[in-house]
């Protein structure tokens, strides 16, 4: 029986009045049996985790892949744990296309997460030229196994993988729950022949892609969907809340 997660990623919006307002307005959710994290824009980190109750946990939405030193601009996953950080989102594709980020970059920041014991919500899903030629499982499991593959069991079992087709992310079309359903499996699939039923069995894979409270029943309903990574629809407080409780009734 895995625990369903339901994360919001607010990615680069809300100033700090409206911010604070949609966190406010989060503060009394209900999250029943479901792991609840939202995922702020770094400047409201702090303040949240002093906010947040019990209900719901705080994760980032990136960290740097060095530990320490001369990179200006950028936050470590060590200033993220000393905070009282959970997660933190690793392999977004809008970090990937926007910010240039590699596969040896991938694989430093998820190491560089495991060691300040942050858990990782390792993003992958393909652009949707690969999902029409077909070859979409052999695109999205290179993306697994090139960022992730030399992960010891232990540290595997810590992960939380986030499917997330790129032409699903923000267009208003999500993937359907049939083409969900098949590439969670074979994320499955694949975790199981590298890393054995134990940690296959127990780990999260959460889907995200114009995930809304009108299609999280079908999607959460499928075997291997384990809840969600929403973009658009956790800016609103009361749909977060519906796909939450939807999570609660069918996962
Ligand atoms: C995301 O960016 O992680 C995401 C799933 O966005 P949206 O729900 O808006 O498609």
């Amino acid at each position: 029986m895995r625990k369903a997660i339901i994360a919001g990623n607010w990615k680069m919006n809300q100033d700090s009045k409206d911010a604070d307002h949609l966190f406010h307005e989060l503060q009394n959710l209900d999250k029943g049996n479901a792991e609840v994290i939202v995922f702020p824009p770094f400047i409201y980190l702090d303040r949240f985790i002093n906010l947040s109750s019990k209900h719901i946990r705080i994760g980032a939405q990136n960290c740097s892949q060095f530990s320490s030193g001369a990179y200006t601009g950028e936050i470590s996953g060590r200033m993220l744990r000393s905070l009282g950080v959970d997660y933190v989102l690793i392999g977004h594709s809008e970090r990937r296309q926007f910010f240039g980020e590699t596969t040896q970059i991938l694989k430093d920041k998820i190491n560089i997460a495991l060691e300040e014991k942050l858990i990782p919500i390792f993003c992958c899903g393909e652009p949707i030229i690969i999902r029409d030629n077909g070859t979409y499982i052999k695109f999205v499991s290179e993306q697994i196994m090139d960022s992730i593959g030399q992960l010891t069991p232990d540290k595997m079992a810590k992960l939380v993988i986030a499917y997330e087709p790129i032409w699903a992310i923000g267009t208003g079309v999500n993937a359907s729950a049939d083409q969900a359903q098949e590439m969670h499996l074979a994320i499955r699939d694949l975790i199981n022949s590298r890393w054995g039923e134990d940690i296959s069995d127990k780990l999260r894979i959460l889907y995200g892609g114009s995930l809304k409270a009108s299609n999280a029943l079908e999607l959460f309903n499928m075997q291997d969907i384990d809840g969600g990574l929403i973009g658009g629809a956790s800016l609103n407080a009361e749909e977060f809340k519906q796909i939450i409780e939807i999570a609660n009734e069918s996962i």
